[in-house]
């Protein structure tokens, strides 16, 4: 995340689940890029570090939050990624559509609505994204990504700020177009087969997956009829 320019200074946290009561967590206030093994924290499911004297990331209140709804996964990475946080000061949404590859592998990016770092109602907000998504913004911070394991997690950060910063820069060429509903609908189709990003449950049910189709098909249909 370091190298990549994800996080500046003291930065970003990740967490992996060890075990089902407890968490690997990085400390707070130390540069990830300069992290050491022995930096690492341990603590339970409330977040309470194992040594007293560790000093567990001031947002480990996010991570918590995901582990307590997502018994799937096994790591949250936080970040402030620049390009995708920009989007969020813009007001802009991340919810682009423009390239299948990070609409598979990403799905829906929502975005939290602002609230203090660190605080529970900032968890609270993200909390509630997270049954649905796996990958959040937070606006005017930074982004949550959810996985299965570390590198899982990790993937979707990088992909995040990729496809970012492509949005940006097809915005500053022109204007480009979001890909069609149902190749949209197609998408998430495929990554439903291929274990892609989470989405709400009613576009992984085959019968509502087919019932979106055939409202997007009228719909379009009726737009093409109505001009
Ligand atoms: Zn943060």
């Amino acid at each position: 995340m370091h190298e990549r320019g994800l996080i500046a200074g003291g930065e970003g946290n990740v967490s992996v689940r060890l075990s089902p009561t407890r968490l690997l967590v990085t400390p707070s206030g130390v540069n990830k890029g300069f992290l050491r093994p022995s930096d690492l924290v341990v603590t339970d499911l409330m977040g309470r570090p194992d040594v007293r004297a560790s000093k567990v990331s001031s947002e480990v209140r996010l991570h918590l939050a995901a582990y307590s709804v997502r018994p799937d996964i096994g790591a949250v990475v936080h970040a402030h990624p620049p390009t995708a946080v920009a989007f969020t000061l813009a007001g802009l949404s991340l919810d682009q559509r423009l390239v299948p590859e990070s609409v598979v592998a990403l799905g829906i990016i929502p975005t939290a609505a602002y609230a203090t770092p660190s605080t529970d109602d900032l968890a609270d907000g993200v909390r509630r994204l997270l049954l649905e998504h796996d990958v959040v913004m937070m606006e005017r911070h930074g982004s949550v990504c959810v996985g299965s394991t570390v590198m899982a997690a990790y993937d979707r950060l990088e992909s995040l700020e990729h496809t970012a910063r492509i949005s940006f820069l097809a915005r500053s060429l022109g204007s480009p177009q979001p890909l069609p509903a149902e190749e949209v609908a197609r998408l998430h189709r495929l990554a439903s087969v291929q274990g892609g990003a989470r989405r709400p449950q009613a576009a992984s049910d085959p019968d509502a997956s087919a019932l979106v189709d055939e409202v997007l098909s009228r719909v379009l249909d009726a737009m093409k009829k109505g001009g």
